[in-house]
């Protein structure tokens, strides 16, 4: 059976469609309550409505913090059909069966950064008071939460009137819309380091996915308040829809592109992990050099860029299969060259995040999540050198380089760099000592590819996520070829490392600061 409500009552922020969605509404026969702002710009599309102070007999008051709350009002929203006809009756109450509310712009006042008194005004209370009662009362009444759902409450009015399913429907939106925003505000309102009591975080969904890791796994993505640049407000240029696999993979991608943002840069990602990492003279030659690490795991890779894409840089790209392309922006002439690979997803965002810009980091267990703040530290403080042998100007930007790079691979995390370039990289491995022969071996097919007699590992030098519990890994390391080493320090036996590095010539330093990455 279909419902066709006959009252409304009208109160938004954002006016957005809210004049051609009230005069069908009228045309349907409903008649217009509204509040002060609403209804003066129905008033001046020349919309017959009703002030909710006349309903009330109450007005407005308090700057807008009364404007509904009233028995009138709620009694129109929460009254049952039947149960409380006789209620209603006995005191006077209409119902009111259509709410269309969005809430004042509390997000937009975080993102403006507005002071504490700013933030409080933009607290609605009212309007998700009337939300909360329409939507618990959805047997009878409809509630809209966003202007993206006024057409399809349009279409149900042309049907007939709203379906129970459709109503039911709209409540769950806005129940999830109240949730959200509460949530919001208890996060701002939140101080001291302490955690919070309550976290969480709730999303507006962003894109229904063709399916999660794997094909029989549902997935969406979701949007949150965090006002942060990244793949989820890119803009695409070409190509399929990015998958649950792409969304991730690009992500990571970005934030260690965002990390080397001053240099023209590259960063080449595959399954969450950097394959290839460097700076370079443009763009295109830092692709070139990034490539090198690892070619084999660098087809069908994601790709950060730090600048601008130019035509040479694409010529490059393009020569091997890689899935997402993204940069803070794209020449035409390149975009032409990308035209011709169907299945390559381009995507620009206007700029790369501030790598010191907190975020959320929530991981789910079984029961609950953990919540930790994004890493955005890099380094501890001054690099201390530890062995005999001090780096030279040369290995320091490396060695600076390698740990940003290994800031961001899977743990344990070895990175072999050499002027401005990875190397070898060895990822995700239970133990040091494998990552660290991983990456060599890694550097050494690399080189064999390329026809060279010497692992490209050879004069470089090489960076740990995490200390070297013992000098079995650090040995390794030097056995490859590396001659400088950045580590955070802060092993039991680390006198017995640093003894070991001073025996095979290294140069050492430790930053104070691990950046573990499960
Ligand atoms: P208008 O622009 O129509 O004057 O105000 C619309 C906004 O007021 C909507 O965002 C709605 O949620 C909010 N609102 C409606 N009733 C009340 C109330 O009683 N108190 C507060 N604080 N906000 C309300």
């Amino acid at each position: 059976a279909r419902f066709m409500p006959r009252r409304a009552l009208l109160s938004v922020s954002d006016k957005n469609g809210l004049i051609p969605f009230a005069e069908k509404l009228a045309s349907h026969g409903v008649t217009l309550l509204s509040t002060g702002g609403t209804a003066k710009a129905l008033r001046e599309a020349g919309l017959e409505v009703t002030d909710v102070s006349k309903v009330t007999g109450f007005p407005e008051i308090m700057d807008g913090r009364v404007k509904t709350l009233h028995p009138s009002v709620h009694g129109g929203l929460l009254g049952r059909e039947g149960t409380d006809d006789a209620a209603m009756e006995e005191h006077g109450i209409a119902p009111i069966d259509l709410l269309v509310v969005n809430l004042y712009p509390f997000e937009e006042s975080v993102r403006k950064g507005a002071d504490e008194a700013g933030l409080v005004e933009t607290i609605d209370i009212g309007g998700p008071a009337m939300i909360r009662a329409s939507a618990k009362n959805f047997e009878r009444v409809t509630v809209i939460t966003d202007p993206e759902d006024y057409a399809p409450l349009l279409d149900e009015l042309s049907a007939g009137g709203t379906t129970k399913a459709f109503r039911k429907q709209q409540s769950s939106i806005a129940y999830g819309r109240t949730a959200q925003y509460d949530l919001l505000i208890s996060q701002q309102l939140h101080e001291g380091d302490a955690p919070p009591r309550r976290t969480g975080t709730v999303g507006r969904i962003a894109q229904t996915l063709r399916y999660g890791e794997n094909p029989h796994q549902s997935s969406a993505a979701y949007r949150t308040a965090e006002e942060r640049a990244g793949v989820l407000n890119a803009e695409q240029h070409q190509g399929k829809e990015l998958s649950y696999n792409n969304l991730n993979d690009t992500d990571a991608a970005v934030e260690l592109a965002a990390e080397l943002r001053d240099e023209a840069a590259v960063v080449i990602v595959k399954h969450a992990n950097p394959c290839g990492v460097a700076q370079g003279q443009s763009i295109a030659d830092a692709y070139k050099r990034a490539l090198r690490c690892d070619p084999v795991s660098a087809f069908g890779g994601i790709i950060a860029a730090t600048q601008r894409i130019d035509r040479q840089a694409a010529e490059e790209i393009t020569k091997i299969f890689t899935e997402v392309v993204i940069a803070p922006g794209v020449d035409e002439d390149a975009k032409e060259l990308f035209a011709k690979k169907k299945n390559l997803r381009l995507l620009t965002i206007p700029e790369l995040p501030d790598p010191a810009q907190l975020r959320q980091i929530l991981k789910p267990i079984a029961g609950g999540f953990l919540h930790q703040d994004h890493d955005t530290a890099l380094f501890g403080g001054e690099l201390k050198t530890v062995t005999k042998r001090a780096p030279s100007e040369q290995e320091l930007a490396d060695l600076r380089f390698a740990f940003t790079v290994a800031k961001h691979v899977k743990s344990n995390a070895i990175v072999y760099a050499k002027d401005g370039a990875t190397v070898g990289i060895g990822a995700g491995q239970m133990s040091r000592l494998d990552s660290s022969r991983i990456a060599a071996r890694k550097s050494q097919d690399a080189a064999e590819a390329e026809g060279l007699s010497e692992a490209l590992v050879k004069g470089s030098v090489v960076a740990s996520d995490a200390f070297f519990p013992f000098a079995d890994g650090l040995l390794a390391a030097a056995d490859a070829g590396a001659t400088a080493v950045i580590q955070p320090g802060g092993s039991m036996r680390d006198d017995e490392v640093i003894a070991a590095a001073d025996d095979a010539g290294l140069a050492m330093v430790f930053t104070g600061m691990r950046h573990f990455r499960h």
